[in-house]
């Protein structure tokens, strides 16, 4: 079993269709051991982002998942890092609606900044991640 953090970023949580949807594609997919909606700080994003630090869009993720509350679950599953990501889609906007238009991104997603989703890449971001946003979680 593994767990990793999801992060559903601000738009999402203005479309509260949007909202049910991934929600219900998450309860048919993982075991929910952490969820709850989250006002991510800009200094809390640029810890969370560090390794972008210096790219061409850092400032302006950094200041879109400041501009509102996000989603934030602890996911477990089978190779759940993978599957989380599986179900997320590309990263780029363009890519994620033309090859895979079902996918979160593909259908949810507005640019590459706000591609709706979050997802862990690693076992070690996970538990990274989850330390920045569930400080409170204790993972033993
Ligand atoms: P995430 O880390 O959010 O799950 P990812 O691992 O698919 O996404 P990364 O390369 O780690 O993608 O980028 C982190 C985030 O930075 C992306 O989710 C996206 O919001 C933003 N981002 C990445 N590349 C670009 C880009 N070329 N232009 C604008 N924003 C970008
Ligand atoms: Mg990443």
């Amino acid at each position: 079993m593994e767990i990793t953090l999801a992060l559903l970023k601000p738009h999402v949580l203005r479309n509260t269709f949007a909202l049910n949807q991934i929600k219900t594609l998450i309860g048919n997919n993982f075991e929910v051991l952490e969820a709850k909606e989250v006002q991510i700080t800009k200094e809390l994003s640029e810890r969370f982002y560090a390794e972008h630090k210096g790219k061409f869009f850092y400032h302006r993720l950094t200041s879109f998942m400041n501009s509102g509350p996000c989603y934030a679950l602890i996911l477990q599953a089978e190779a759940g890092i993978q599957k989380w990501r599986q179900l997320m889609g590309p990263t780029k906007v363009f890519q994620a609606v033309y090859t895979e238009p079902q996918s979160i991104r593909g259908m949810y997603g507005l640019s590459d900044t706000r591609n709706a989703c979050h997802g862990s890449d690693s076992k070690a971001s996970a538990l990274r991640e989850i330390s920045i946003i569930f400080p409170e979680y204790n993972m033993e």
